[in-house]
Formats: C-alpha cells, structure tokens, sequence
C-alpha cells in the first residue's frame, strides 16, 4: 500500500447537484476555502452543465474562477459532453470528467447516446484537449459510472467495463476512474474489478474510486480499492445529497469518516481533520435543515488519535 492517499472532494458538486436547494455562490466559495485550509488538494467544485438542467451549478465558472486562487489546489469539475468540456477549458479547470456509462441503456436514457456515440464524445474531447498549448491541458479522465451495477440493467459484465475502459483510453483519456453511482459496489467486486480495469488499460491509468454509501459498504470498499493499489478515493463533506431511495443513507462516502479511517490505519492524507469540523459548520449554516451524515463528526475522534497529519 502507498502511504499518501488524496480525497477527492465532491460535495459542491455532487452533493450539491443531488438536493433541490441552490446553495450562494459566496457559501461555495467559504467551503472550498475551508476545505482547502483543512488540507484537501483536490475538490470537484461543479460541473458545467445547462443552468436549465441543474440550477445548483449554473456558477461554475465562477466558483473555477475563484477555486484557481487557492495555492496547492487542484481544482476539478464535471463535464457531460463537448460542449461542457469546451466551457471547463474556458475557465481554466486542471480537470475535467466526463461519466460514461457501462449500462448502454442508462446511457441513452441519461444523455441520450449509446456507447459508440460516447466513445466519439471522449476522442472529440480529447482531441481538443491535446491540440492546447502545453501547459494548458486539463487532466482529462473518464468516470465508468454504473460500473458496479445499474438501476436498469442490473448488473454489467465485467467484460464489457474491461473493453469500454479500454475504448475509452485508446480514445486519448489520461486515466478512467471505477464509479459506484448506483451504491451498488461489494468489496470482492471492487477487487476483482479494479485488478481487471488496470491490467487492461495500465495500472496507473486508474487510481480513483467514486464511492457511494447506500448500502453502507462505502468504507469497506474503500479497504478493498486500497488493497489493489487505489491512491485517490472521492468522498463528500458530510455525505451531502443523501441517497432518495434510502432515507438515512449518505449519498457519496462521508469525507470526515473517510479521513478519519485513513489516518487511523497510519496513511496519510494531509487533512486535519479537526478543521473539517470548521468546513462541516460551514455547510450546515449554508443549508439549515439539510442532513448531513457521518459517525466521526457525532462520536469525535477516539482518545490518542493524531489529529494533523500534515
Ligand atoms: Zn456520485
């Protein structure tokens, strides 16, 4: 196991983008900065979609803007298509991920393409990506969400996320990250899956895990993409967003309890955790009401546990 792991934060943008409420673009900018205090290098801080489709994220730009001002961040956001990755390159973003789904009806239902139709998305998205001056190129990565199971199709061979991981680096993406959108992900399926996806496509063309809590399996899944070489796990601030079908469940993993796990078993993350007690204030003030979850913030951390680890 490598001993330095990053936390991809993504609550201001997917646990934003999963509540009704729009949250201030001035509350966004505190929490990013917080984060950021705290220790967090990198924060998926919204993603460029229609302002019509997702209210939540129609400041994007700016909230990139702004995040870009923060030293040691590495500021990422979500794109759907071309058009999303053209504006992500407008506004400066080190990276961008497009989702591509491994269930081909969740795809065409979603973003109304199939496989073939996305895989061109990926290549016209990475073609415009290289033909940047050097130096200005986004960090492109391909998100394989439903891959551990979908809503629709239920599960999805293993060979086929194999042969769409690969399709999708010979299209010219840096790197795929295995996504659990449906929180549907055991840890025996996390390893075998991950083993696969790297020795297809190169083991350092994937080093990062999306992660739902749904089922309460996120953190032992965590363990398992760990054990098969995973350095960088997204996680939210409080699990923010929820899961809808699951009242009481988290939406993404919980970042304070991600952090707190990681420090515990000796890696290191950079994160005081303590200020995240600071970044979790800030959110709950922003949307009163809204749950958050987590054990670690209601139990605190236990007695002799080092707390920075910067
Ligand atoms: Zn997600």
């Amino acid at each position: 196991m490598t001993t330095h792991i990053r936390i991809s934060e993504v609550g201001p943008r997917d646990g934003l983008q999963s509540i009704s409420r729009v949250m201030s673009t001035d509350a966004k900018k505190a929490w990013i900065a917080a984060e950021v205090a705290a220790g967090v290098t990198e924060i998926e801080v919204g993603s460029f979609v229609p302002p019509s489709l997702l209210p939540q994220m129609a400041d994007t730009a700016e909230i990139v803007a702004f995040a870009k001002t923060l030293p040691g961040l590495d500021v990422a956001v979500l794109v759907p298509n071309l058009k999303g990755a053209e504006r992500a390159i407008e506004a400066g973003a080190h990276k961008m991920s497009i989702p591509f789904s491994m269930s081909e009806s969740h795809s065409i239902r979603n973003v109304r393409k199939d496989h073939a139709a996305m895989v061109e998305q990926i290549a016209a998205i990475a073609a415009m990506v290289a033909a940047l001056p050097e130096g200005q190129r986004p960090h492109f990565e391909v998100g394989l969400s439903t891959a551990f199971g979908c809503t629709i199709e239920g599960p999805i061979p293993d060979d086929q996320i194999v042969r769409l991981a690969e399709q999708a680096i010979a299209a010219g993406a840096a790197e795929v990250c295995l996504s659990d959108t449906t929180g549907y992900a055991n840890p025996a399926q996390v390893r075998r899956l991950v083993r696969k996806v790297k020795a297809a496509v190169g083991a350092d063309r994937l080093n990062t895990l999306h992660l739902h809590n749904t089922r309460g399996l996120g953190l032992a899944n965590v363990v398992a993409g760990l054990e098969e070489g995973i350095t960088t796990f997204d996680s939210s601030m409080g699990g923010l967003g929820g899961c809808p079908f699951a009242p009481g469940a988290s939406g993404n993993i919980v970042s304070e309890d991600l952090v707190f796990m990681l420090e515990a078993m000796g890696l290191h993350t950079g994160i005081d955790i303590a200020r995240l007690g600071d970044v979790r204030q800030i959110i709950a003030d922003a949307l009163p009401g809204e749950p958050l979850y987590g054990f670690v913030p209601d139990a605190g951390v236990p007695l002799g546990f080092e707390r920075v680890a910067a």
